[in-house]
């Protein structure tokens, strides 16, 4: 998921039409301020075809179904589904559409892997190790407390996206998909998650505008907000949880703010004429859009450094960077997210040298250099 919108919701009609063959459907989140998911049906010879599905919620299934009748669509009909990343506002009805259409879906390896965990995994493991993670990050012990109730009572995990479905083809980052009479390529642009891809429409602009083709930007390059970047979560990993420096720098688990800006500038490389994001609406002018975030990206990472003149540790770096709203009234699962954010942009400025961290810590601190 993407965070909070900051700029009002535009008011747009469930679906809209935009040409050659594409249309977008408003998929509601319930009880979300991002408001919907943009699904988007691509016309093929062999049938239509989704890219993302919404959130498995009974009213998203409405209006996802009557969106794809208003296109002239029944969902029975559905050839394929092409995910842009494993979050249940995109992946979630999934398996609703392929248990009626017995259509396929289509899914990055490094964010089928996460789907693969997420199934095979019981619910006190994940909360095991979310405990473990927060507790090196140097979260308070009222913090996990919470975490490690849920763990010791085996409460069934809540959060939606429990049983995500099993994807049933990869997607190869660089190729065309295997849809005939388009031409779609996938462009691999991990950050928001390891295995997050843009399908770039490689066809001209329906109306002629300037730019090489559309693409379909997922959670990847939004109009008016940022997605969020926090340590990719794999409980197999233990070099995460581990509190020693030398075992959190060995980590394999990348950088993934590196990733999402190298991901970002593959795409504006690209310099799309139009840009069809999975949350708000289409926009224009991707590189610029582009810029504006890279730009956003170095000055938060400078302001960090900031506040690492004296040793934090993520936790305490959490409470001091500008939220949407002051620390004390973030909720409980917000902080654990705004805690990997701020790990993520740790792990970026220990990757180009400016930061450390400090030999001996117990949580691990770290320092600007
Ligand atoms: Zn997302
Ligand atoms: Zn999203």
């Amino acid at each position: 998921m993407a965070p909070q919108a900051t700029e009002p919701q535009v008011s747009e009609p469930p679906v809209i039409e935009h040409g050659g063959g594409v249309w977008s459907v408003k998929v509601p989140i319930p009880d979300n301020p991002l408001g919907f998911t943009l699904v988007h049906l691509l016309a093929t010879d062999a049938g239509p075809v989704l890219i993302d599905t919404g959130w498995d919620d009974p009213t998203s299934w409405s209006a996802l179904t009557a969106g794809l009748g208003t296109c002239g669509v029944a969902v029975e009909d559905v050839h394929g589904v092409v995910i842009t990343h494993h979050h249940p506002d995109h992946h979630g009805l999934s398996a609703k559409v392929r248990e009626v259409s017995g259509a396929w879906i289509a899914m990055h390896e490094a964010d089928a892997s996460v789907v693969r965990r997420t199934r095979s995994q019981p619910p006190e493991r994940w909360y095991g190790y979310m405990a473990a993670k927060l507790t090196a990050a140097g979260a308070p012990a009222e913090h996990v407390a919470p975490l490690l109730r849920a763990r010791d009572e085996g409460r069934p995990r809540r959060l939606p996206g429990l049983d995500p479905a099993l994807p049933d083809r990869g997607i190869t980052p660089g190729e065309l998909l295997d849809l005939p009479g388009r031409r779609l390529r996938a462009i691999w642009t991990p950050g928001h998650t390891p295995g997050h891809v843009c399908l770039h429409l490689e066809e001209e602009h329906p109306a002629g505008l300037r730019g090489f083709g559309r693409l379909f930007s997922g959670d990847h390059l939004l109009p008016g907000i940022t997605p969020h970047i926090g340590l990719y979560e794999d409980p197999d990993d233990d070099t995460v949880t581990d509190p020693s420096p030398s075992s959190r720098l060995r980590s394999t688990r990348g950088d993934p703010i590196g990733h999402y800006l190298d991901s970002l500038k593959r795409v504006g490389r690209l310099d799309p004429a139009e840009v069809l994001p999975a949350h708000q609406h289409a926009f224009t002018g991707a590189p610029a859009r582009v810029r504006e975030l890279i730009a956003h990206h170095e000055e938060r990472l400078t302001g960090l450094l900031t506040l690492l003149t004296e040793p934090l540790t993520p936790w305490r770096l959490a409470e001091r960077m500008a939220w949407n709203r002051p620390w004390d009234e973030i909720p409980h699962g917000s902080r654990s997210i705004a805690v990997s954010e701020a790990e993520a942009h740790v792990r970026r400025l220990v990757k180009l040298g400016r930061a450390e961290a400090v030999a001996g810590s117990d949580p691990v601190t770290y320092v600007a250099v």
